[in-house]
């Protein structure tokens, strides 16, 4: 506001510089709006910044690059090099090529979403996937939402609103991202009526606990921790039975809730979604984008009298999952009808059971080509590593992986690596790796696009490494 009045006219006008032919350029690729926009923020900035006169030429060039950067994306793919092949944060699983088919073919048309077809009626969108999803749990009857969080909010909320919920106080987990099961159960309405302690929790104690107040027993997979030692829980066979015997539902609330057994894959064993319903579970909750390696769902399967419940609840419109999910949510069952191809067919799978071979492979194309970029003062060499499943499945088994390592020698190490680190993450398509030990580490398990990936780094501005 003090700055003279002489200065201020020595910048050039809006409308100059749109004139301007460097300017044309911008109008045409970002429209007139947004050129005015930036052309107005570049001036303002640098009358802010007390500039006593401007080019108009100089202005047209800052406006078009801020125009440019504001044209980047924010939702950017990356390369997950974490090690963590289910990463919540970098957005869980890769989805199927027939399930990406399936979801353009949904967004370019209109579906039957919600159309009987024979009938030319009303119909119901969880029937698109209901048939598929009993005949892949053996349960009576299943319905789908927003995630798994909805999924158990919604078994709360419809049986136990205003009731009790029993659950054993070493399944009281905490899921990333605030799932806390005691607050969802508050929000549901339900009371939490926690039994046993951290490590033991015997039947009695869920017979202690059973009274005309309970509207449900739930069993949670703790699927992100262990208790380990002194530990005793109650089989979900034997707590359906206890169940049954009150007529209460028995809940299991699965997690990441896998189709097959991963034992195909060298994976240890997870508990089924048709083992958990064999077992007597009413309910079974699960989610679609962890080890199912779909879209981001939730889905609940079960008894038949329990599921149409659950379905006339008016939250279950509030929580419902669109046409596009559904259509990935589809293609991605089908592939489970044949499981002896799903590590060919479904991403997660490929990546879980990805041979060692595949990985030296991809090392001995990029170690050459990173240690040239980054020089002498940086050591570039190939390490055995583990990867892990991620999305709490299977949270202390790890498989056997190969990484490419970048070291740096002598003092100050540390720093140079972080910002190597922060430098790969400004590239076009950044490159998220892990710092351990001393190492920045790059876990190629999921790094699959080896000539995108090299093609990435040819403009990586490598800091200096004595
Ligand atoms: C992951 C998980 C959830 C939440 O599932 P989202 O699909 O992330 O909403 C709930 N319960 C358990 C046991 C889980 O592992």
């Amino acid at each position: 506001m003090d700055k003279p009045v002489s200065a201020l006219r020595k910048l050039p006008s809006v409308d100059e510089v749109m004139r301007s032919a460097a300017l044309a350029e911008a109008v045409t690729r970002y429209g007139r709006s947004a050129a005015v926009t930036a052309v107005r923020a570049v001036l303002g900035e640098a009358r802010e910044q007390g500039a006593a006169s401007a080019d108009v030429t100089e202005v047209a060039r800052s406006a078009m690059a801020r125009l440019e950067a504001e044209a980047q994306p924010n939702l950017k793919p990356v390369f997950n090099l974490t090690g963590t092949v289910l990463h919540t944060n970098l957005g869980r699983a890769l989805i199927a090529e027939s399930a990406i088919e399936a979801a353009t073919v949904a967004m370019r048309n209109a579906v039957a979403l919600e159309f009987d077809l024979g009938g030319g009626r009303r119909g119901e969108r969880d029937e698109l996937v209901r048939d598929l999803l009993c005949e892949l749990t053996g349960a009576e009857d299943a319905t789908i939402v927003n995630n798994n969080a909805a999924a158990v909010l919604l078994v709360l909320n419809t049986f136990a609103k205003g009731r009790e919920a029993i659950v054993s106080r070493g399944e009281l987990i905490e899921i990333g991202g605030a799932f806390r099961m005691p607050e969802i159960m508050s929000r549901a309405g339900a009371k939490l009526h926690e039994i046993g302690t951290t490590n033991r929790t015997h039947k009695k104690d869920y017979v202690a606990a059973l009274s005309d107040k309970i509207g449900l027993i739930l069993k949670v997979h703790t699927s992100n921790y262990r208790i380990e030692g002194f530990t005793k829980e109650v089989s979900p066979r034997e707590l359906a039975a206890l169940a049954h015997e009150h007529s209460v539902p028995l809940v299991n609330d699965l997690g990441s809730g896998t189709l097959v057994d991963l034992t195909r894959f060298g994976l240890k064993h997870e508990p089924t979604v048709a083992e958990a319903v064999a077992e007597g579970a009413d309910l079974v909750t699960f989610s679609g984008d962890k080890l199912l390696g779909g879209p981001q769902t939730g889905f609940i399967v079960g008894r038949k009298a329990l599921i149409e419940k659950l379905n006339k609840n008016p939250m279950k419109r509030a929580l419902r999952v669109d046409k596009i999910r559904l259509a990935m949510v589809e293609a991605t069952l089908r592939l489970y009808r044949d499981p002896d191809r799903l590590a060919e067919k479904l991403p997660t799978y490929r990546l879980l059971a990805r041979p060692i071979k595949e990985m030296e492979e991809v090392a001995r194309r990029i170690v050459p080509v990173l240690q040239e970029k980054l020089g002498a003062g940086f050591a570039v060499k190939t390490t055995p590593c583990t990867s892990q499943v991620g999305s709490g499945a299977l949270p202390v088994e790890t498989l056997p992986s190969l990484a490419v390592a970048v070291t740096v020698s002598g003092r100050g190490g540390g720093r140079v690596l972080t910002s190597l680190s922060n430098a790969l993450r400004k590239l076009p398509v950044p490159v998220v790796g892990r710092i351990e030990k001393d190492a920045l580490l790059f876990d190629l398990r999921c790094l699959e696009n080896v000539d995108g990936f090299l093609a990435n780094l040819s403009t990586l501005n490598a800091p200096e490494a004595a």
